[in-house]
């Protein structure tokens, strides 16, 4: 296999969903699928103890969790993919939107049942800043659910995005029949064995056999939905799917194993191989066209092996190869170093990766010398790839340190983990209180873990709740006589202002006084 051909086969997604909604069912199954492990089954360690290794980090093993993303590799149907773990629940932070700026297109998980939810509704939003293509699977069929149609209807109101049913279902719970292919034309059903599972269809879109199954209410109310998406509903365009426009819609199990296949098959058919990435210096990047090795990080995670101390740095290459023993320029630095150790993250286990190409993440060893965002370049000429956005946090925490002779080890430890971009900083206007900022709970308590035991601080937190932060456009024009008990005003880490609002009301009534300040939110 040439290069070229190896970064064509190359798949890399996330998946995206509310926690609950099979996320972790549906990529057991597809790593199943895809021989990456042999029981469908094994993916949560906290269940079965059988990911140990994974379990690294201190504050994983209390809490039974995966702190930050991994990454999860196989083949399937001459593809190559990367699954990329968006961790969600307590343990949603930074790392999470992160990681949807290395994917090339992104699976929705839905559960019938609830439909859109918070944490799906904020991960869509990053894919669509981004314009990735975004398939849907809509989950647990093999319980009573919400009507399809009205499914598709909240797709199209809440996320604002077109939807084409790739197929559709029969039934539902525990009349749930199997799903009407509309894509491949073939009616798929439910628990029924391996040979008998398809029934053909006619020219009239008819299941074109005798079978019990056309008698039933369910077959013919598919049929009317089905007529009615045909007439009324979007048409299917590769087209709006790359462009992020429309999204495929998939209905299935995952428990049961139901629609996963076949929805794995035509996704990867659809699935975008890795994409061109903008430069600084406004250049594109392509993965084929471009021979040298380029990258960039994006995510740092700290204690990968207590005794070493070290860190990984996640690297989605963008271009070329990358091998063992090369050398790297670290363009924010200028620096070379030749790369001899390096780390792939598979499903059970990490192995050293001797060979990698675009579309692939690789971890690079890293004892201080990344930050979330460098660029990564082989060649002699360096570059840097398009900023990572930073996202608006929405839960706020006053920090000290327990013991102010420590004063100086906690500034340096707060200033190395926000470049490494684990907690967002900001301070107070003129005693200069360290307030730490984050997405979610769970970067508070690594924060405070790390202080004590890479600083050697014990720190004093102290919860200022949820906030609306907001940046402001005219900042000459900010007086802070605009603050009050329900709107903070305080400077980020590069020294701009930043009102913090108790809630929406506060932010509506400040806007209502203050018109001519222009406020802003980061994603
Ligand atoms: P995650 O939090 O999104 O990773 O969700 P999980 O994959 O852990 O699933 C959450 C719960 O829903 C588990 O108890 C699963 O067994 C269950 N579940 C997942 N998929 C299905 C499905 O297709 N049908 C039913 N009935 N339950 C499911």
């Amino acid at each position: 296999m040439t290069i070229k051909e190896d970064i064509q086969s190359r798949r890399t997604f996330a998946i995206i969903s509310h926690p609950d909604a099979g996320k972790t069912t549906i990529t057991e199954k597809m790593l199943y699928f895809g021989g990456a492990i042999r029981d469908a089954g094994t993916v949560k360690g906290k269940k079965t103890g059988k990911f140990a290794t994974s379990d690294w980090m201190e504050i994983e093993k209390q809490r039974g969790i995966s702190v930050t993303s991994s990454v999860m590799q196989f083949d399937f149907n001459d593809c190559r993919v990367n699954i990329l773990d968006t961790p969600g629940h307590q343990d949603f932070s930074e790392d999470t939107y992160r990681t949807l700026m290395a994917v090339d297109s992104a699976v929705m998980v839905v559960d019938a049942a609830k439909g859109i939810e918070t944490q799906t509704l904020k991960l869509f939003k990053v894919c669509r800043m981004r314009g990735i293509p975004i398939f849907t699977f809509i989950n647990k069929l093999d319980r009573q659910g919400k009507e399809p149609l009205e499914l598709m209807e909240e797709l199209e109101e809440v996320l604002g995005i077109q939807s084409y049913a790739m197929n559709w279902p029969i039934g539902m719970g525990k009349e749930f029949m199997g799903i009407y292919d509309r894509y491949n034309k073939r009616i798929e059903q439910f628990r029924t064995d391996e040979e008998a599972r398809f029934l053909p269809i006619d020219e009239e879109g008819e299941l074109a056999i005798a079978h019990p199954m056309k008698e039933t209410s369910y077959y013919t109310q598919a049929m009317d939905d089905i007529m009615l998406l045909n007439e009324a509903g979007n048409e299917f365009s590769e087209e709006k799917i790359r462009r992020g426009e429309l999204t495929p819609v998939f209905f299935g199990s995952a428990l049961t194993n139901f629609g996963v296949q076949t929805f794995l098959e035509t996704y990867l058919q659809f699935a975008p191989m890795p994409q061109p990435r903008l430069t600084q210096e406004e250049t594109i990047v392509d993965p084929v066209d471009t021979p040298e090795f380029s990258g960039f990080i994006f995510k740092i995670q700290a204690n990968m092996n207590p005794a070493h101390r070290d860190r990984i740095a996640f690297v989605r290459i963008v271009s070329g190869e990358f091998e063992r023993g090369m050398n790297m320029t670290l363009a924010r630095t200028g620096k070379s170093f030749k790369v001899t150790q390096s780390t792939q993250f598979l499903a059970d286990d990490r192995e050293t990766v001797d060979k990698a190409v675009a579309g692939d993440i690789i971890g690079l060893y890293d004892t201080g010398t990344y930050q979330i965002g460098d660029t990564v370049v082989g060649g002699k000429k360096t570059f840097k790839f398009e900023a990572l956005p930073q996202f608006t946090p929405e839960i706020f925490m006053k920090v000290t340190a327990k013991n102010v002779m420590k004063s100086k080890h906690f500034h340096k430890g707060i200033l190395q983990l926000v470049q490494e971009g684990a907690i967002q900083y900001y301070k107070t206007l003129h005693t200069e209180e360290v307030i730490l900022g984050a997405v979610g709970q769970l970067q508070f308590e690594v924060f405070e873990h790390r202080m004590k035991n890479e600083y050697n601080v014990e720190v004093r937190m102290e919860p200022m709740g949820n906030k609306i932060a907001r940046w402001i456009e005219n900042e000459e024009d900010v007086k802070e006589s605009m603050t009050s008990a329900r709107s903070m005003l305080v400077r980020d880490r590069y020294d701009q202002y930043v009102f913090l609002f108790e809630n929406e009301f506060a932010m509506r009534w400040f806007s209502d006084k203050n018109e001519h300040i222009k406020l802003y939110s980061l994603l």
